[in-house]
């Protein structure tokens, strides 16, 4: 066998991370630490992680933190490609075109106003912050979660991460959004618990007009792991987004393509802005603007699942959020 595991996946001890959140109960079973790497091959509109989208670390500039040029000027003394000027009420404006995003601003500003999305860890490392929390893991049946951007865009060090909490008897699980490498997801998807798997929609042309690809490698990557591991727990879940898939008959497709499946539950997820100011941090537009979801229409589609999909429902995050609470009281 190849180092690196059944795929021939060669070792990769490091890879850029961009958040690594604890305590987290909808990431998959139990209280879950989420790893999130960075790299994503979609390009979603609503997508609340834009500092997920791209592999590298990126250049984020808080103007509310910043203590403007009139009375700071650390920034721009270390930037050599002259990206740094003053704008409105002495705050910094960067030029993006010619940014080459060296990150040495980063070091320089006293109130990280400037800061970087993401940061290059070992598996250890990862590893060693996952571990802070193994008495919540065996109390409540969680563990590591890795996320994204697209955890499979940096196959090798994903799949080393999967490997390594395995040797650890930590519980794993991957959040993917399918649009990967048979090959990596068939290797990742042996060292794991769960798979929580997104399915956006059942209409390729909307699919590419919303994410940027079309949905054929990712249904055909679902039926393919269904197939090839029918044991391994399949959470499908579905982010409810305005405009794009937010009526009971959208979802009703998707149920209806998924409910053959065996071993598979279903969830649907609400939009949410949160990621808004991700977006000005890194000097982009937010591509779903005002849009709102109605509250309504995610009430019908939850009466959908539970009336005509009951064998797919996954616990509610109400649920989950008594487990989190009830275990972290018999920890302390
Ligand atoms: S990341 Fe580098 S090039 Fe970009 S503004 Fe900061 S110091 Fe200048
Ligand atoms: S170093 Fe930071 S606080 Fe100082 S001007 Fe630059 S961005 Fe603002």
């Amino acid at each position: 066998m190849a180092a690196g595991g059944p795929g021939g996946n060669k070792m990769k001890n490091s890879g850029a991370v961009f958040n690594i959140q604890k305590y987290s109960v909808h990431d998959g079973p139990g209280i879950r630490t989420v790893v999130f790497l960075k790299g994503c091959p979609l390009r979603c509109r609503w997508c609340s992680n834009p500092e997920s989208q791209k592999p590298q670390p990126q250049l984020a500039y808080n103007p509310n933190k910043c203590l403007t040029l009139d009375h700071c000027v650390r920034c721009l003394e270390v930037c050599t490609a002259g990206s740094i000027h003053k704008g409105k009420d002495g705050r910094v404006e960067i030029d993006r075109e010619t940014c080459t995003e060296c990150l040495l601003c980063t070091k320089a500003c006293p109130p990280l106003a400037l800061n970087p999305y993401g940061e290059t860890m070992t598996v250890d490392q990862v590893i060693q912050k996952v571990e802070e929390d193994s008495a919540f893991y065996s109390r409540s049946g969680g563990g590591m979660t890795l996320g994204g951007g697209e955890p499979l865009h940096q196959p090798e060090f994903a799949i080393d991460l999967l490997k390594e909490a395995r040797r650890r008897r930590i519980n794993t699980a991957m959040e993917t959004c399918g649009f990967c490498r048979w090959e990596d997801l068939q290797t990742a998807a042996g060292y794991l618990h769960t798979l929580l798997y997104d399915i956006k929609s059942m209409d390729a042309e909307k699919h590419k007009a919303f994410t940027g690809v079309s949905n054929e490698l990712i249904l055909d990557n679902l039926n393919r792991v269904r197939e090839a591991l029918p044991k391994l727990p399949i959470l499908i879940r579905t982010p409810i987004v305005p405009g794009f898939n937010d009526s009971v008959e959208d979802v009703r497709t998707i149920l209806q393509h998924i409910q053959g499946l065996p071993n598979v539950r279903f969830e649907a997820l609400d939009y949410h802005r949160m990621g808004k100011p991700k977006y000005e941090y890194l000097g982009l537009e937010f591509p779903m603007g005002d849009q709102m979801l109605e509250a309504e229409r995610i009430k019908l589609i939850r009466a959908l699942i539970r009336s005509e999909f009951p064998h797919l429902c996954s616990p509610s995050s109400a649920e989950k959020e008594e487990s989190r609470k009830s275990a972290a009281g018999r920890q302390t």
